[in-house]
């Protein structure tokens, strides 16, 4: 999903690579790019209009920098601005008030409403060392209250008991006054839900929010519904003071454009997004890798992060100086792989790296599994130095002498050659990006 987007950038950037200056016709051609690339990564219209106005704007005003190329430093405004539009700095929830902190959350059905109610109160009770307290207002889904109960069980965080028949003003008001008498820090409201945005809900919505007053309403939204999230958080702004939203499901397909012009249209920084079913799938919003996703270009700052837990920097600059002389050979294929096994396996590296089609085939091949890895550490163990420096040479004789030193088969031994190639081409094609910095900090 996110291929044609990367390719077609990588496309502009490769015409403009080359050029001493970024001249305005320039511009003009790469943003034409980055108008449909953000509309296939389901930005809306205006807010792609707005954005390629900005991004036109600087592009053409800056100082063409010496040290990079025009592509280069198209990639970087285009990031740059979207990180802007994002909201540049991960914004926390405001519950250092007068206890009880009220967060009141709204959305509809199925968005992921009463999973991450729970989530951010075990966020809050785990990091926050806050005493919180959930209680469900949902009077319509059946089940719905003891729904959050349950998850309020497997978080250990407290939830209002249930009072069957009570309306969700009266179960507030009941909410409100438990938290203040049993000393909670934090109240989680969870409002009902409903299939699509009707003037009852709103009208609930209002009324508990009058009786609440909370410090913080979080709208909650599936970031997979794209455009139609963005019309939700447009109908939700408009009829409750939200402060914040909350995007779910990023751990699918979304490519995130949803996020973009939602910050746009409510006006409100996304404080989180979820990122998994469990309790625990849940991670404060970071502009910078949304920007990664929407440019299509893999999540390279916790790609870069993780690397830079297991991995050495001089190795890191050893390997970005042999590849930049364009030599990738078998024994560095090696050492990738023993460093992949560090960073949990290939599966792991290579759903950080969307753009890169190759990892994820040899992935989804089978090709990559912890096993997988140890297997091909032998067979490179039992190639020739001189083979290891060029693969090449591995003609079917040899091919059959290395899979029988190895215990592997011919099979398996071509498979490697494959992966070792694809990762060569990978590597001169993010080189030709300009992301050969960032790619030795991530493989080396
Ligand atoms: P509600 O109707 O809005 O309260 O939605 P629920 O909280 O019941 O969630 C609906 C479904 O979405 C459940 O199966 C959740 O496990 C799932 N869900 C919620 N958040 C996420 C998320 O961030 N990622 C994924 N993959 N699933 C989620």
């Amino acid at each position: 999903m996110f291929d044609s987007l990367s390719d077609r950038l990588n496309g502009v950037f490769d015409r403009l690579r080359g050029r001493g200056a970024l001249s305005e016709s320039d511009v003009r051609a790469a943003m034409r790019e980055v108008r449909i690339a953000l509309l296939e990564a389901d930005v809306a219209l205006p807010v792609v209009r707005e954005f390629v106005d900005k991004a036109t704007e600087q592009a053409v005003g800056q100082q063409v920098l010496r040290s990079v190329t025009p592509g280069q430093q198209v990639v970087k405004i285009v990031n740059d601005a979207l990180v802007e539009m994002l909201g540049s700095d991960a914004v926390d929830l405001n519950v250092d008030v007068t206890p009880p902190a009220i967060i009141m959350m709204v959305g509809l059905q199925g968005s992921g409403k009463t999973t991450t109610t729970a989530k951010i109160a075990k966020r809050l009770t785990e990091k926050g060392r806050k005493k919180v307290l959930m209680a469900s207002l949902d009077v319509n889904r059946p089940a719905a209250q003891e729904q959050l109960a349950t998850l309020g069980t497997q978080a250990s965080v407290a939830t209002l008991p249930i009072v069957a028949g009570q309306q969700p003003v009266d179960i507030a008001k009941r909410a409100l006054q438990a938290a203040k008498l049993q000393g909670y820090d934090v109240l989680m409201l969870d409002t009902a839900g409903r299939l699509h945005v009707d003037q009852a809900l709103m009208d609930e919505m209002k009324a508990v929010a009058g009786v609440a007053d909370p410090e913080e309403i979080l709208l909650v939204v599936d970031a997979l519904t794209g455009q139609d999230a963005v019309n939700v958080a447009s109908s939700f702004s408009e009829q409750v003071p939200l402060t914040g939203v909350v995007l779910t499901r990023m751990d699918g397909d979304a490519r995130g454009g949803a996020a973009l012009s939602m910050r746009h249209v409510t006006g409100k920084p996304i404080k989180f997004v979820g990122t998994g079913e469990k309790l625990d799938g849940l991670e404060l919003f970071q502009p910078q890798r949304v920007a990664g996703r929407i440019l299509g270009m893999g999540d390279v700052v916790s790609l870069v992060e993780k690397a830079a837990e297991t991995i050495k920097v001089e190795e890191a600059e050893a390997l970005a100086a042999r590849m930049a002389k364009g030599q990738f050979d078998m024994n560095d294929l090696r050492n990738q792989l023993k460093q992949m096994q560090r960073m949990g396996g290939l599966s792991g590296l290579a759903s950080m790296l969307p753009g890169i089609k190759q990892v994820k085939q040899a992935v989804a091949n089978g090709a990559a599994d912890d096993k997988v890895l140890v297997r091909m550490d032998a067979i490179i163990g039992s190639m020739t130095p001189k083979e290891r420096t060029k693969p090449e040479l591995l003609n079917a004789k040899r091919k059959i002498r290395v899979a029988k030193g190895s215990g592997t088969t011919v099979q398996e031994v071509n498979k490697l050659l494959k992966m070792h190639q694809d990762m060569s081409t990978m590597m001169k094609k993010v080189k030709k990006m300009g992301g050969l910095k960032q790619l030795g900090a991530l493989f080396g």
